[in-house]
């Protein structure tokens, strides 16, 4: 059994009878769009973390679908069907909230994500090719890991296994198919997602998948940012954040992410940047098992806060005023960040809002606290404070003594941590997207 080999091509089949994919667990609209293919004659299968999740008894988020109908013909089967790429295409029929993805057979090519990023750049052995339609056993080859390239049969209920998925999946693996080389290199996302999927599903890496990583990294610096900031969320932003955020430092990832954020890390004084992060991770996983919003404003204040901070104090040594320091020192880092992870401005403008309150937080003379609590990004501001008290960074009787004024003031916004009721929510409509306002992340 090498590693190596780019699998058999004989597939193993699991009968209905042997494994646990129950169709009432698959959602409605997969289904619809599996039997709708089917019984226009063509092969259908779902495919991917939609089977994996189901396999592992875990609710999927999301259903993908692999066809031999070309997106043009799936495009016939359905009205509410949309085709997307302009060179690799895929179909996504839609369903109310719901994208069902479509992806006809490929006997090799890029990956299902940002395939136009991948063509319009590309030296480096990373995909070129245009569309080349082929087989099911064809298209399993081309996915990323092991478990991810499992196919549910519509005909017949049974699983359909062409890379040795199966075995991994009971032994908690996470294998690259083909040369972990030679796939890192096609597509250095790859990396990332291995880390993910390990920390999300509680998996080992395979040693010959894990081995490159370390060298290939770098490699990292020619995806799109905008593609990057996709994936930072996924890494950070559903729950099992903080293990990621140790993983990606584990591999020398997160390095290539934030680079200004690891070198801070790398020199840090008591320990403070390392435990303030993991917290500020550990705070946001926790809202969102609790259903909680959540937003990246905050995360990205977490993660760039120990740069902003000491390129602040540079400053301040050199003789800037100190709120000039703080302004300065969060636009240069940001935007040298932005070449390497998109951060839009929705989410950048909230999150340099809260690196500058944090120095307002210690002018409590006179009626500048009362105006402060009145500050549309109090709360997510605030909630920052307490995470910088309780990783030891900023004073603990600081952060109490804003706790107790909210608690003594009828209009103030109730502290997170003594109130997990969320009355009277966004009365200041609007707000930026995807709950821009709090963040510690709670609507203002
Ligand atoms: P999630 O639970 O995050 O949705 P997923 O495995 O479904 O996990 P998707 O990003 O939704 O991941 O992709 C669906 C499938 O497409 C994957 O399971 C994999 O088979 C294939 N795929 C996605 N990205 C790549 C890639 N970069 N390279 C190769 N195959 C990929
Ligand atoms: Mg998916």
């Amino acid at each position: 059994m090498s590693t190596q080999e780019p699998a058999l091509i004989q597939p193993v089949t699991i009968p209905r009878a042997e494994h646990n994919i129950s169709r009432a667990n698959i959602s409605e609209n997969a289904l619809k769009v599996l039997y709708r293919l089917k019984n226009a004659g063509y092969e259908a299968y779902l495919v991917g973390g939609g089977v994996r999740d189901l396999l592992l008894g875990r609710e999927p988020k999301d259903f993908d679908v692999a066809t031999s109908a070309r997106p043009e013909q799936v495009e016939e089967q359905f009205r509410n069907c949309r085709l997307i790429g302009r060179r690799f295409r895929l179909a996504h029929v839609r369903f109310g909230d719901e994208i069902i993805e479509v992806a006809t057979f490929r006997a090799s090519g890029a990956p299902d994500n940002s395939e136009e990023a991948l063509l319009a750049h590309g030296e480096t052995g990373r995909i070129l090719r245009d569309n080349i339609y082929g087989s099911v056993a064809e298209d399993a080859e081309r996915r990323d890991f092991s478990v991810n390239a499992l196919y549910y049969d519509i005909r017949d209920f049974s699983v359909q296994d062409f890379v040795g998925g199966l075995p991994d999946l009971k032994d908690g693996v996470l294998r690259l198919i083909g040369d972990p080389k030679l796939r890192y290199r096609e597509d250095p996302v790859r990396m990332l997602r291995a880390v993910r999927f390990a920390v999300k599903l509680g998996f080992k890496l395979h040693p010959a998948t894990e081995a490159p990583i370390v060298r290939l990294g770098p490699l990292l610096a020619d995806i799109p940012p905008a593609r990057m900031f996709e994936e930072i969320l996924k890494l950070f932003m559903y729950g099992f954040g903080e293990q990621a955020f140790e993983a990606l430092r584990h591999h020398g990832l997160f390095a290539q992410l934030f680079p200004r954020t690891e070198a801070a890390l790398a020199v840090e004084e008591q320990g403070f940047p390392q435990t303030f992060i993991a917290k500020a991770l550990a705070n946001t996983d926790s809202r969102v098992q609790q259903d909680l919003p959540v937003t990246p404003a905050f995360l990205f204040a977490a993660l760039l806060w120990e740069p902003v901070r000491r390129m602040a104090r540079e400053l301040e040594a050199q003789g800037v005023h100190p709120s000039d320091a703080l302004r300065r020192a969060s636009d240069e880092i940001v935007s040298e960040q932005v070449q390497r992870v998109a951060l839009p401005r929705r989410f950048s403008t909230p999150m340099t809002e809260i690196f500058q309150m944090q120095p307002r937080f210690g002018q409590r003379n006179g009626k500048r606290p009362q105006r402060l609590l009145t500050h549309p990004r109090f709360r997510a501001a605030y909630d920052f404070l307490v995470l910088r008290a309780q990783a030891g960074e900023a004073e603990q009787e600081l952060a109490d003594w804003w706790t107790e004024l909210q608690a003594g003031n009828p209009d103030a916004p109730q502290p997170s941590s003594s109130a997990p009721r969320r009355r009277r929510r966004r009365r200041r409509g609007g707000g930026g997207g995807g709950g821009g306002s709090g963040a510690g992340q709670e609507p203002a």
